[in-house]
């Protein structure tokens, strides 16, 4: 399933982006949230019925207003932090250091409050940063929590996927020390537009994202670059800690950041962010604005 939430006469609910990537089908008796299905299994099985048997009406969605797929999350939404090879050297490059050797995966984590929609507005807080940078991600939902899950389970614990940027702001984040503050600016974690459920993805390797500003392409890479895979990273956040159904983890970012570029170039008013996946995840596209 590819479940898009939007907002119709006033009310929240989630439908079913159908192939072509152009239609909504609208389920009788939808749920107002994508947390309503992961929560009940029989409301989940219940419009995995109506989809299967194009059960509803059916709307373009180009003409809805599309949400967040998630309000928010029962945890801060964890990121990891160098899990591309290019993305550790140029940081590094920028540091004028050798790039690091990368053992264990870098986990930091964002506010839940930094959720917006995929079409929303970013806001550039330029009282407060003078260098926001974008970071295109694949974000993997967990539909069932757990506490030591081992890689050979853990895509049982994947509910799907989706499209986010960690926008980031750089200053903040080098100026405080800990990345949190700078992770975690009101509306810095646009995602969607829809999930796309585990047994939709199939190779998620082969899922390729890429980011574009105004037109021109800036980051690009396969998932199969990651140095630390999906199973491995739930495996190892999980150790020893509990995650919980409807969880969110970013996987990281490829090169290309605007930080990196010679010279940095960072997000401006007016500027026009596209991030996404292959595989029918789609895009999301965010203006920039002053606030
Ligand atoms: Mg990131």
């Amino acid at each position: 399933m590819k479940l898009v939430r939007f907002e119709r006469e006033g009310r929240f609910e989630v439908g079913a982006v159908l192939e072509d990537l152009a239609t909504v089908l609208c389920v009788e008796d939808p749920p107002s949230t994508i947390e309503a299905l992961l929560e009940s299994e029989g409301q989940a099985s219940r419009m995995r019925a109506a989809i299967e048997k194009g059960r509803g009406s059916t709307l373009p969605l180009a003409a809805l207003t599309i949400a967040a797929p998630l309000r928010r999350t029962p945890h801060n939404v964890f990121c990891v932090g160098l899990n591309y090879l290019e993305h550790v050297a140029e940081g590094a490059r920028t540091r004028q250091a050798a790039a690091p050797t990368i053992e264990y995966p870098v986990f930091f984590t964002k506010s839940a409050d930094t959720i917006i929609g995929p079409r929303d507005e970013i806001p550039l807080w330029t009282k407060v940063t003078q260098a926001l940078d974008y970071e295109v991600e694949l974000a993997v939902l967990l539909g069932r929590g757990g506490r030591d899950i081992s890689p050979d389970t853990a895509w049982d614990h994947v509910f799907g996927v989706c499209v986010a940027n960690d926008v980031t702001a750089r200053d903040l984040q080098r100026r405080h020390g800990q990345w949190f503050k700078g992770k975690s600016l009101d509306g810095s974690l646009p995602l969607g537009p829809w999930i796309v459920t585990r047994d939709e993805i199939g190779d998620v390797g082969s899922l390729v994202l890429s980011l574009h500003v105004n037109g021109e392409l800036r980051q690009r890479a396969a998932v199969r670059d990651m140095i630390f895979d999906i199973p491995r990273l739930i495996a190892e956040l999980s150790n020893g800690m509990t995650l919980a159904s409807g969880d969110l983890i970013l996987t990281g970012t490829p090169s290309g950041v605007g930080f990196a570029r010679t010279p940095p170039v960072f997000l401006q008013a007016g500027d026009e962010v596209v991030c996404a996946i292959s595989g029918g995840l789609g895009e999301i596209r965010n203006l920039i604005a002053e606030r």
